[in-house]
């Protein structure tokens, strides 16, 4: 489903990958997405040595994954794979594909909800830089930089710290803000929807 994918530039001149999904023409790999209790959650991923086929495969695979739950990002070891291969949604609807990202920049400070396709129905209050700069291989194995603001920023924030065993429970501004979707009504209920639905 990469097939038509290419290395282009952005607007700032930032590599991004255009994910091309033609309904019907794709072979599509969901696979089970693991909740908070398996242990591969919580630990460490590994590092990537070499970005190959098995890791382009990884990273089609997460986006299906991702596409159908629907969410706005998931890492590998979300579906028991404890490798450094991560993939987020941005603002245009690409989906980057990362391997071995680390945030090389940060600036500003943003408080606000989030869930986790991990933890379903739940959704807590997690502060996060407002902007962050990624740096990471793509899947062909070339360096990129991506810069992120807002929501965007909170996924790549989402899916690094789950690469290193880090949820967002582990980050709640307090334990008194994380809701069952369900047990919220009314306005605060539609945001949490929202916000679940949003998850990586
Ligand atoms: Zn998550």
């Amino acid at each position: 489903m990469w097939g038509e994918s290419e290395l282009a530039l952005g607007p700032q001149g930032l590599a991004w990958i255009r994910f091309n999904r033609v309904a019907g023409k794709i072979e599509l790999v969901i696979r089970p997405i693991l909740t908070f209790e398996h242990p591969v959650l919580h630990q460490k991923a590994r590092k990537v040595a070499r970005v190959d086929t098995s890791i382009q495969r990884l990273l089609d695979d997460l986006a299906e994954t991702m596409l159908d739950a629907p969410g706005a990002g998931l890492a590998a070891n979300q579906i028991g794979v404890p490798l450094r291969v991560c993939v987020v949604k941005g603002d245009e609807n690409q989906i980057w594909g990362l391997v071995n990202p680390a945030i090389v920049k940060t600036s500003g400070t943003q408080v606000g909800y989030e869930g986790c396709l991990s933890k379903p129905g739940w959704v807590g209050e997690v502060e996060r830089h407002e902007a962050v700069v990624v740096k990471a291989l793509n899947r062909h194995g070339k360096e990129v930089r991506i810069k992120s603001t807002g929501f965007t920023a909170r996924a790549f924030q989402h899916e690094l710290d789950h690469l290193d065993g880090i949820l967002f429970t582990d980050r709640l501004t307090s334990l008194d803000t994380l809701h069952r979707v369900e047990d919220l009504i009314g306005e605060e209920r539609y945001e949490a929807e929202a916000v679940a639905a949003a998850s990586g």
